[in-house]
């Protein structure tokens, strides 16, 4: 066991709560900074979690460094993604609460590579039942899984998740885990018909046609060729240095059957990946009437075999659950200064909300345990997105209703009849902001076709090119139907009945994802969270490189100041009067060796003898609270120099 660390690591601090100068900026960075050089990624805001990616793997996450970190407080070790792994289980149990933890940082952060840690975590040190092993692998191999058909090669990522991912494991009154659910949300579906210069489509599209075998890609119709399929050159970069699609498309054939599909709803699955790539070469020209007509016969063959790809797949087939739940959400990056549409505007928003969350949820969980420990709490002045989040959401005025009134007016609504209305409606407002000026004039900073949100990390410039396509873009009904009723188990799974039946126009996609967004926020609001906050040191994807005007942007969107701020409002540092007096009471000849009293009075003896003034500290039912790093590290020296 490594040596026991309390507030300072070997380099810079580990909790930025005991940074001298927590107002600063430049200070944070600089933590940051020093920590990463030594391979020391993560560093705590209280209870948050940050983690800059490495870009190399580090000797850190073998069996025997969770073995470390069972059962061992935050304060005591440096801090991992393992210790909030651990410290959320035995809160969940000891508090018969569900807890959930929270992912978030831009693509390539190292959001998907935390979460598959935390479960790893999980499937190694929690007790095992009966059922276990099949349930562990099923979790574990749910991941290649989803990455292969909801992870693709990006500029930023080359394994980057194209879609917000929710999942659930439940454990039952052992603490064994029992049970699995994932929630995907958001898909970016326009990837499977375009991908961006340098990017590709969704792996499982390369894996199938690099790793199938011979008799499968010929019963499919399929050419081991990705160059043949117009849906897979957009990008021109069908093969990637990181990426074994060969060797992936193993693991993610046995994890499909692990999981629980069925050689027939395999091949279903399959069918439909391929008639995806047949319908990309399907060529329309002009029948003998001008009517239009598919030239190509051979693609039509195997597109209508099946019908159409809808990226969705039913869940694993969950175990039965508990009251102890236990939550991974990962979520979608912010983007910086540049043009952005309709997707970048329903993850912004998404970010928007979880950021309010988060920020409520500080504050709260700060005031409770002044409250509970009997110590005056002392208001914080904060900036509440609110604002924000209502001018997006709010029901007749926001920015989603105006979308949907364009959507459904008759005439001929357009993606800039939108963006007047958006004028009419919102101009004034001061997160609102377009080329138009009060006095008539106009101004540069935004075009004609946009519009600029001020949102709570920076300002985003919105296209409204394609706004109202996508907001209506939804499968008609009667195509929901056929799909339905399809052979393919597959595919008569994707929709709910009631979708189908239901008479009411269908919800549009900025209604849709309002509504989930705000039935996620629920789930999450009624539990204890816990936040891991993602940092990119570098867009190169370079290990040992930190560019800090990436890190601070990244420490701006996160919030990460303003968390460090509520936090250290009233005291930087609190401890169990056990832990304090366990630690420094060898300083104190009144608690050496052993303090038989009660422990509030030890802790009371032990900080007279250390001369701490009263405006330094208070004493709460359980803890010791210290307002100043500085009190504590010249404890820290004292005990050093001995
Ligand atoms: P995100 O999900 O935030 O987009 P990923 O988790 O996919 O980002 O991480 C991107 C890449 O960065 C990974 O494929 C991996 O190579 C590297 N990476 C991320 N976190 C770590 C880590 N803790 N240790 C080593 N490499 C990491
Ligand atoms: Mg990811």
């Amino acid at each position: 066991m490594e040596s026991t660390l309390t507030a300072r690591d070997r380099v810079g601090v580990q909790d930025f709560v005991l940074l001298e100068n927590y107002t600063s900026e430049a200070a944070f960075i600089e933590n940051l900074r020093r920590r990463f050089g030594e391979n020391l990624i993560y560093t705590y805001i209280g209870s948050v979690l940050v983690s800059v990616n490495p870009n190399k793997n580090l000797e850190i996450y073998s069996k025997a460094h969770m073995e470390r970190y069972r059962g061992v407080s935050f304060y005591e070790i440096s801090p991992h993604i393992y210790a909030v792994s651990d410290n959320t289980y035995r809160a969940m149990r000891t508090e018969r609460r569900d807890h959930c933890i929270l992912i978030s940082g831009e693509s390539g952060a190292g959001k998907t590579e935390a979460s598959k840690k935390i479960l790893q975590y999980y499937a190694t040190t929690c007790p095992v039942t009966d059922n276990m092993s099949t349930l562990r692998d099923r979790l574990l191999q749910s991941n290649p899984v989803l990455e292969a058909f909801g992870n693709a090669k990006t500029l930023r990522n080359d394994n980057s998740s194209r879609f917000g991912k929710y999942m659930d494991v439940q454990f039952d009154f052992r603490g064994a885990p029992i049970g699995g659910h994932i929630l995907n949300y958001l898909l970016e579906k326009s990837r499977v018909v375009h991908q961006n210069h340098g990017e590709r489509n969704f792996h499982i599209f390369y894996q199938l046609l690099e790793g199938g075998e011979q008799d499968l890609l010929s019963k499919l119709g399929l050419e081991r060729n990705a160059q043949k399929y117009q849906y897979l050159v957009k990008g021109c970069c069908p093969r990637v240095s990181s990426i074994n699609d060969k060797n992936d498309w193993k693991t993610v054939r046995k994890a499909l059957t692990v999981i629980g599909f069925h050689e027939d709803e395999v091949e279903d699955l399959l069918n439909i990946i391929a008639s995806v790539l047949h319908l990309g070469n399907t060529q329309f020209g002009e029948g003998e009437n001008g009517e239009n007509q598919i030239t190509t016969e051979p693609q039509l063959k195997y597109v209508s075999k099946v019908g159409t790809m809808n990226e969705q797949y039913p869940p694993p087939p969950n175990t039965h659950t508990t009251h102890t739940h236990y939550k991974v959400l990962d979520t979608r990056k912010l983007p910086s200064a540049t043009k952005h549409g309709f997707e970048q505007f329903c993850i912004n928003y998404c970010n928007e909300k979880l950021q309010q969350l988060f920020i409520e949820l500080t504050l709260k969980s700060e005031q409770e345990e002044y409250e509970a420990e009997g110590i005056t709490w002392e208001l914080v002045k904060y900036f509440d997105n609110k604002i924000i989040c209502d001018l997006v959401e709010e029901k007749h005025k926001g920015l989603i209703s105006i979308l949907d009134e364009e959507c459904l007016r008759p005439g001929e609504p357009s993606d800039i009849s939108f963006l007047e209305k958006l004028e009419d409606t919102l101009g004034g407002h001061a997160h609102f902001v377009t080329h138009k000026l009060a006095n008539g004039k106009t101004r540069k900073v935004v075009s004609r076709e946009e519009f600029k949100l001020i949102h709570y990390a920076g300002e985003v410039n919105y296209s409204v090119n394609g706004f109202l396509d996508k907001n209506n873009d939804l499968l008609y009904r009667n195509l929901k139907e056929v799909i339905c009723q399809s052979d393919s188990q597959v595919l008569s799974q994707c929709f709910h009945r009631e979708e189908v039946t239901d008479q009411k126009r269908p919800e549009t996609a900025a209604t849709q994802f309002k509504n989930s967004l705000a039935k996620l926020i629920e789930i999450l609001r009624s539990k204890e969270p816990s936040y891991v906050r993602c940092i990119k040191p570098n867009d190169a994807k370079q290990s040992g490189r930190f560019d800090e005007a990436l890190v601070r942007h990244q420490v701006k969107y996160l919030g990460l100041m303003e968390n460090l701020r509520v936090r250290r409002a009233g005291f930087a540092y609190r401890r169990h009067y056990e832990t304090f007096l366990q630690r420094y009471k060898s300083l104190c000849p009144g608690t050496w060796p052993n303090w038989q009293g009660r422990l509030a009075d030890g802790v009371a003896t032990l900080v007279q003898h250390l001369g701490y003034h009263p405006e330094e500290y208070k004493l709460g039912k359980t803890k010791i609270f210290i307002r100043f790093p500085k009190t504590l590290f010249s404890t820290e020296d004292a005990l050093e120099a001995r």
